[in-house]
């Protein structure tokens, strides 16, 4: 692991010690509906609409037999409301169709269900079944390249960069960390670099402040 990884890494543990999901589920089928839930949406806002939801779909087999105008106005509190029923009820469908009624633990099984990107597939694998995986959302993209841990230009190429650097064991952590961070500090606009704990290893503000140091990244500091 290069040194200022371990470094980025320490620095991460300290600031986010306790770093975990935000959404409230009980179950592999909890997550997964509260993750294609949350895109574009706050975790806060998806987790007022789940718990009723819930209680009228408690089970894939309940969301497959629904009408998705029914569930549209169950999670009306979020964004995309429609378009997201109709990715529920198609994903439950496959569930009970493909899957026995069960959430599959395995990334190119979660990807064949609508609604489950790359994303959410790899948010349910590390959630609901502790297995390896970092996924990259927004947050996760914008703070590892402004840190220079990737360079990339999808979230693909991100998650691969940060995979090859990050030993497997601390992916699902790392990826809460840096979620937090990208809410609380290095925020999309305005990054708050002044109080950040991660500046004196951190790509783009060095950049910024030292402009012959280090390699150079898009670093859009405002
Ligand atoms: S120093 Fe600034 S750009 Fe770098 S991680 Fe911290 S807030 Fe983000």
């Amino acid at each position: 692991m290069a040194k200022n990884v371990d470094k980025l890494l320490e620095l991460l543990a300290q600031a986010y010690p306790e770093a975990r999901t935000e959404l409230q589920f009980r179950s592999p089928f909890e997550l997964l509906v509260a993750t294609i839930l949350s895109a574009q949406t706050t975790d806060r806002q998806v987790n007022r609409v789940t718990p009723l939801l819930f209680q009228h779909y408690p089970t894939p087999y309940a969301l497959a037999a629904a009408d998705p105008e029914d569930v549209a106005k169950d999670i009306a509190g979020v964004g995309l409301n429609r378009t997201k029923a109709r990715y529920l009820v198609a994903a439950a469908r496959k569930l009970v169709s493909d899957f026995g009624g069960s959430v599959p633990d395995s990334l190119d099984s979660l990807l064949t269900l609508p609604g489950v990107g790359r994303k959410t597939a790899k948010v349910v694998l590390a959630n609901a079944f502790s297995r390896p995986a970092l996924a990259v959302d927004t947050h996760v993209f914008r703070v590892a390249r402004r840190l220079g841990l990737s360079q990339g230009r999808t979230p693909e190429e991100v998650e691969r960069d940060l995979e090859a650097k990050i030993p497997s064991t601390h992916w699902i952590v790392t990826h809460h960390r840096l979620i937090q961070h990208g809410r609380r500090v290095c925020r999309a606009r305005n990054p708050r670099c002044g109080e950040c704990p991660l500046a004196t290893e951190c790509t783009a503000f060095l950049q910024k402040t030292q402009p012959k140091a280090g390699r150079k990244v898009e670093n859009n500091l405002a």
